[in-house]
């Protein structure tokens, strides 16, 4: 009966305890400083908007290919997961071309992506229905994840199969060994600490960083989600998406992708940016003739991607003689990778805890 430490209780760490649970031989515990419900500058998956526009090139494709039929399939036959199908919007402009929004894009602009046949309904948006700046556009049914919902869901699914939370803070990861809920010491650690990778003895990653990301929660109900390429007139960093979250979540109005800046409080001048330009790019956000005073705003905040240099991180490791596996460094995309993700570190446990691997 292995004994199985889950440190973190973002997306990552609770799909991974999730995958793992499901295996009855698996006794896992969840440790975590936030979980589900927390709003944190060191917490970021409360704050993605979240939806599935792939960023990866179809050489590295591997963790989102793998994760689009499991989202598809909460979608479709799971309405307590807070997760429904949506349009969604692209367009690209020429002039985008080798920015840094672009670099981060990759081939979600191209007219021609790797996940053309993944998704359903990929089109080419005719040239009546681009924006104005715009010279191409494409359009496919996507998933809008309504975080509020989804982690709780999460962790109901969790402690149906049995795993345990508790809240902790550790400062380095061979401590968690001692947390399991059986009072034993653990068999293996699973490290999902996210941007705190970077903070955390044993750990240490200084390639990871955050990719800052301000946005406005709107009531607004757009009926689609949007996105642009690049923005005219914004300071570095800027971007502009727009996603309406399932189940009355409200509406999300972004934003920016700041490498490097750890600012936990929104900019009030950024708010304004980022609200102009939603509804620049989709003027049925409000009533004809009106401006931002047409938003009704549920809040503003702020969340930080734990951008890793070189990708996700999955790999397995010894720590102080306890066996570490290791999932974070997901940047933007940690739900639209997660289950793919998490199942790379499940295979990684199962190969440290086999009997073969022990000899
Ligand atoms: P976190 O959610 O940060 O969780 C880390 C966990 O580790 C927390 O529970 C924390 O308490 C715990 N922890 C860390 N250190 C310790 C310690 N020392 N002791 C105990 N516990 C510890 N992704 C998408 O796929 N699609 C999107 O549309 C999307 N939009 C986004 C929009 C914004 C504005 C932002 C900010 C992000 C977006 N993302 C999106 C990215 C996504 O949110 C992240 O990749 C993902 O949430 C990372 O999850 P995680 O579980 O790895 O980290």
């Amino acid at each position: 009966m292995p004994n199985i430490v889950v440190v973190g209780a973002g997306v990552s760490g609770l799909t991974t305890a999730l995958l793992l649970s499901k295996d009855p031989k698996y006794k896992v515990t969840i440790i975590a400083k936030h979980m589900p419900g927390d709003y944190d500058i060191e917490y970021t998956s409360p704050w993605a908007g979240a939806n599935y526009l792939p960023f990866s090139t179809k050489e590295g494709n591997r963790w989102e290919k793998g994760t689009w039929p499991e989202l598809a399939r909460l979608a479709k036959d799971v309405p307590e997961a807070g997760i429904y199908f949506q349009e969604a919007l692209i367009y690209s402009r020429k002039k985008d071309a080798g920015g840094p929004v672009t670099d981060w894009f990759n081939d979600l602009l191209s007219t021609t992506p790797w996940f053309k046949d993944l998704v359903p309904n990929f089109r080419i948006l005719p040239k009546s229905m681009l924006v104005p700046g715009a010279d191409s556009g494409t359009a496919f049914t996507s998933v809008c994840i309504n975080t509020a919902i989804y982690l709780p869901y999460l962790v109901s699914q969790c402690l149906a199969n049995g795993v345990v939370l508790k809240r902790t803070v550790i400062t380095h990861i061979s401590e968690a060994a001692n947390f399991h809920h059986s009072g034993q010491k653990a068999d293996l650690v699973v490290n999902c600490t996210g941007l705190l990778a970077c903070k955390l003895g044993g750990v240490m990653d200084t390639t990871v960083v955050p990719a800052r990301g301000q946005i406005v929660v709107v009531r607004n109900t757009p009926g689609a989600m949007f996105t642009i390429s690049g923005v005219e007139g914004g300071e570095d960093g800027d971007v502009c998406y727009i996603m309406q979250r399932a189940a009355g979540g409200g509406t999300i109005l972004g934003g920016t992708y700041q490498k490097g800046n750890w600012e936990s409080q929104p900019d009030p001048n950024t708010a304004v940016r980022i609200m102009k330009r939603a509804i620049e790019i989709c003027p049925a956000l409000v009533e004809k003739g009106q401006g931002i005073e047409g938003l009704s705003v549920v809040r503003h905040g702020v969340g930080l991607r734990p951008l890793r240099q070189g990708g996700v991180r999955i790999e397995k490791d010894k720590i102080d003689g306890i066996w570490v596996v290791h999932n974070y460094g997901h940047g933007g995309y940690g739900y639209q990778t997660s289950y793919a993700c998490s199942q790379g570190a499940m295979d990684l446990v199962e190969e440290v805890l086999s009997p073969k691997a022990k000899l």
